[in-house]
């Protein structure tokens, strides 16, 4: 199975295929006819979303009880992965097409709310007052397209890198026991 170091650079080196492409594409005028999906703002989120899904977010945090490298990449702040680390077996949910990136996103939005909460709770104790807001932006839709796919490409990159399929886990059901017991 391939090193977290070595996830990363295939990772950065398909990257750069896409880019190069799109860098092409725009130089040939291809891109205008889909001008509102390959905006500026959704194509830098799709990178950012990518980048991140490469370095910070991966399907390896899974380890998270560990000392894994997606992990360090957080710094101390990677603690706040443990829980996850905990909660699901190496190559197990975690690395499933659509599930596995799924439980990142939401246990992030959890732990992210739930210290939202707690900082509004501190926050008063030591004179700080707190506004959460959110704004959503009139094409938030393409936004949020673009951020999920750079995302979801970067697990699945990760994914065939590890040699698992899309169907997987299917596979893995139906596989019958082997007849005779390994001799030790
Ligand atoms: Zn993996």
């Amino acid at each position: 199975m391939p090193s977290g170091q070595t996830h990363e650079a295939i990772n950065l080196t398909f990257f750069a295929g896409l880019a190069a492409g799109y860098a092409y594409a725009r130089a040939q005028g291809l891109t205008q006819e889909f001008e509102t999906l390959l905006a500026p703002q959704t194509v830098t989120l799709f990178s950012l979303s990518y980048l991140v899904g490469s370095f910070l977010v991966t399907p390896d945090l899974d380890l998270a009880e560990n000392n894994v490298r997606a992990k360090r990449h957080w710094g101390l702040l990677g603690l706040l992965w443990v829980p996850y680390g905990t909660m699901f077996n190496h190559r197990g949910m975690s690395h499933t097409w659509v599930i596995g990136p799924l439980t990142r996103l939401v246990y992030m939005a959890v732990v992210g709310l739930g210290l939202a909460y707690l900082t509004n709770i501190v926050a008063p104790y030591f004179g700080y007052q707190i506004q959460f807001q959110t704004q959503l932006s009139n094409n938030w839709q393409e936004l949020a397209l673009g951020s999920l796919l750079g995302y979801y490409l970067s697990q699945w990159l990760h994914l065939v890198a590890d040699g698992i399929s899309p169907d997987h886990g299917r596979k893995r059901s139906k596989a019958k026991p082997a007849p005779f017991p390994k001799k030790k």
